[in-house]
């Protein structure tokens, strides 16, 4: 059984006093069908593990660097996260893809440096629209998830959990059809399934993500291959998210 997760993506939004406002008032909501927490800017991430001390929400970070230490200026490294208590880490979110030249090479070294440190790696995979509309989104997810997934074994492997979110949904308000999110995760999972086996692939967790909002939740995260969401936008009001952990 794999176990709903619904993750909120703050972006670069918000502030320490928002988030401590955020988790009072979401904290009587969580429950245990479902794994929920945010991924925050890094300013705010030790002040969400002290708010969130007691309760069972993930602490997510929005990147990380693959290396350990070194000579680069304004990264992060895994052991910097885990000093203040992350545990989990979204890697090669198409923003990041876009905007910081993320490739996914060096997606492949953020979730192999992730899983050995115990950090729970959401690998984002998606097409553009350009690509969607030469009907080209199964390959390229296919490359993406065969690249991240590179000399990574199968132990290792059923940790992951793949966001996949079309880029043309992200922050546009345009979201998937259920069916047409169905039909791609069920072909990551075919994917997985062929670099793996089908019991391995059975165990990975895909979470849909792209204009995820309360009026539409329900009907995404039922999908047989879809186990849950990574929300950006509707994941900045409590009482959204609320209604999307629901
Ligand atoms: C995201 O940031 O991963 C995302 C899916 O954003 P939004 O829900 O705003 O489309």
């Amino acid at each position: 059984m794999r176990k709903t997760i619904i993750i909120g993506n703050w972006k670069m939004n918000g502030s320490i006093l928002e988030m401590q406002k955020f988790i009072k008032e979401i904290k009587s909501s969580l429950n245990d069908k479902v794994e929920s927490g945010i991924a925050v800017p890094y300013t705010m991430l030790a002040s969400l593990k002290e708010s969130s001390k007691d309760l069972d929400f993930r602490v997510c970070a929005q990147n990380m660097h693959y290396e350990d230490k070194g000579a680069f200026t304004g990264e992060l490294s895994s052991d910097m996260l885990l000093e203040v208590g992350v545990d989990t880490v979204i890697i090669g979110h198409s923003e990041r893809r876009t905007y910081y030249n993320e490739t996914d090479e060096s997606v492949n070294l953020k979730i192999k440096k992730a899983l050995s440190k115990n950090l729970l790696p959401i690998v984002c995979v998606g097409e553009t629209l350009e690509e969607r509309e030469a009907n080209k989104q199964e390959e390229k997810c296919k490359t993406q998830i065969i690249k991240a997934f590179d000399n990574i074994d199968a132990s290792h492997a059923e940790k992951v959990v793949v966001a996949y979110e079309p880029i043309w949904a992200i922050g546009t308000g345009k979201t998937a059809s259920s069916s047409d999110a169905e039909q791609m995760a069920a072909y990551i999972r075919k994917v997985l399934a062929d670099i793996y086996t089908a019991e391995v692939a059975s165990k990975i967790r895909i979470q849909y993500g792209g204009s995820v909002k309360p009026s539409n939740v329900r009907e995404i995260i039922s999908q047989e291959n879809i186990d849950g969401a990574l929300v950006g936008g509707a994941s900045l009001k409590s009482e959204d998210f609320v209604e999307l952990i629901k």
